[in-house]
């Protein structure tokens, strides 16, 4: 009973996460404006943000092109949340728009990792991501003070994971691409230790296992007091299979691992 009641509980996540990840598809379509210029980029995430605002109903552009296409979708996500008349809802949809007024939205010159994984973050929509999941779990969008505590660490962790991580594998493919901002870490710490290209992914391979470590540290402390967080914990639980995923995506996807040819 007890394993075909813990079977059901794996399926039952899994699902949720197929449905994040289809509801997130916008930030990875987004990732194609990364291509752009700069100045053009941010006009096309104020053009995407229309979409989501209140008196956006007529769309001459609508479904033409790949940003048409984008608005429709970012409108229909917007029409739904907002009938659900659920505070929940409408907290995502907020992050949803900060996330696109944000995201790659400082044009400035990283000198160090540290300097670099706030922005990183951002750039992944990573706040947007973890609501996502918070919501999709129908969890609280926000725990107790305790519970925050431990999982904003957690969440943090797993950020720098994923975000460096996606560096890693997508390094050779943006390293050739022109543009006029290679956002990489595998650049930046060439520039900061000032050392060449096989040597700056070693270090930074190095940096996410050292983060990974420390995630499965800190998902420990949270296990050790599963009955008072059980919530807290099944939501630590998705972040690590997100993480888990879209590792493995990246690891495999065409996209960073065959030659280009757009
Ligand atoms: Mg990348």
């Amino acid at each position: 009973m007890l394993s075909s009641l813990s079977s059901f509980c794996v399926l039952w996540i899994v699902f949720r996460i197929i449905l994040t990840i289809i509801l997130n598809l916008p930030a990875l379509c987004i990732d194609i404006m990364e291509d752009l210029p700069f100045k053009e980029a941010c006009k096309e995430h104020d053009f995407l943000r229309e979409a989501l605002s209140d008196g956006y109903y007529q769309d001459e552009y609508e479904g033409v092109g790949h940003i048409g296409r984008l608005r429709r979708f970012l409108r229909d996500i917007r029409t739904e949340l907002v009938c659900e008349k659920d505070s929940s809802s409408l907290v995502l949809l907020e992050t949803l728009d900060m996330s696109l007024e944000h995201r790659d939205s400082l044009d400035a010159e990283f000198l160090t990792l540290e300097d670099y994984i706030p922005y990183r973050k951002m750039n992944f929509d990573y706040e947007f991501v973890c609501q996502l999941l918070r919501w999709a779990m129908k969890i609280p969008m926000r725990f107790s003070p305790e519970e925050e505590l431990l999982v904003s660490r957690y969440e943090h962790s797993i950020g720098i994971i994923v975000g460096l991580t996606n560096d890693y594998f997508s390094w050779e493919m943006e390293c050739n691409q022109p543009t006029d901002r290679l956002r990489n870490a595998v650049a930046i710490l060439m520039k900061e230790h000032s050392i060449p290209e096989p040597e700056a992914k070693v270090i930074l391979k190095h940096y996410i296992m050292i983060e990974e470590k420390r995630a499965v540290e800190l998902k420990h402390q949270l296990d050790c007091n599963t009955e008072d967080f059980e919530q807290a914990t099944r939501y630590l639980t998705a972040l690590e299979l997100f993480a888990a995923g879209y590792n493995f995506w990246c690891s495999t996807c065409p996209r960073y691992h065959r030659i280009q040819k757009e």
